[in-house]
């Protein structure tokens, strides 16, 4: 085979999709992509420059100047924002609700879905997100959708916010993931959705190991069956 897999992991919030893409990518020792990380990085420029979340013509002026860089250390992703490392300042909690009202603006769709193609085109790449196996690449040779309940979800987050020090009540955790949830999957361009022939894995009763290694055997089997028809 002569180019390896595009593998697209969607779905809802905190549905463990970025820890199971990395673990799967140093496996394969394919490339991983988090895309989330590149709205959210649009929506800490805007936040820096002052710039008001609604204001598109100013949104879409900002994306001129805007360069964003992803570099891969040991499956991880750095994310470089005009030459700088935001990787920490991107997880920032009122960025995750800023990154979902940018990435409803079609212009900022369009600019990171061409970083995203042209990353991924060559193969041998996962990529994670909301839109990837009904938008960014629809051709992806296997696609996963992955969710969980809002609870589970809300936990894990909640968990996340704890270790780093972050006391926020759990209901409103809650709250503010399914607002998001909503905003995503309700955009008019490129909504989190479901792809037809993405595989749906629910992950609420598994481990992170469990969950790796489900969709591992799935990657395999398609593997296998890749070079046995080339
Ligand atoms: O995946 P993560 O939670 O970091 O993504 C942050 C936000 O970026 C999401 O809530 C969503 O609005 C947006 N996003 C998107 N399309 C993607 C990845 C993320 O719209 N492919």
């Amino acid at each position: 085979m002569e180019k390896g897999l595009i593998i697209a992991i969607d779905g809802p919030a905190a549905s463990g999709k970025s820890t199971t893409a990395q673990l799967l990518a140093k496996k394969l020792g394919y490339l991983y992509i988090d895309t989330g990380a590149m709205y959210r990085a649009c929506a800490l420029k805007a936040k820096k420059l002052g710039i008001d979340i609604n204001d598109e013509e100013s949104i879409r002026n900002l994306l001129d100047f805007i360069d964003i860089q992803i570099e891969n250390d040991n499956s991880k992703n750095r994310i470089l924002l005009d030459g700088e490392d935001v990787s920490e300042d991107i997880r920032a909690d009122d960025i995750s609700s800023l990154a979902s009202a940018i990435s409803a603006i079609p212009a900022v769709r369009y600019k990171m879905v061409e970083l995203q193609r042209k990353m991924g085109e060559k193969g041998s790449v996962i990529l994670d997100g909301r839109d990837i196996g009904t938008f960014v690449f629809p051709d992806a040779e296997v696609k996963f959708f992955l969710t969980a309940s809002p609870e589970i979800r809300a936990k894990r987050r909640w968990l996340e916010l704890q270790q780093k020090g972050i006391d926020k009540d759990f209901s409103e955790v809650l709250a503010d993931l399914v607002k998001r949830d909503n905003n995503d999957s309700q955009r008019a361009l490129a909504p989190l959705k479901k792809a037809e022939d993405a595989i749906e894995i629910d992950t609420s009763n598994m481990t992170i190991e469990e969950q790796t290694e489900t969709l591992y055997k799935i990657i395999l089997s398609k593997l296998e069956e890749e070079c046995k028809c080339s």
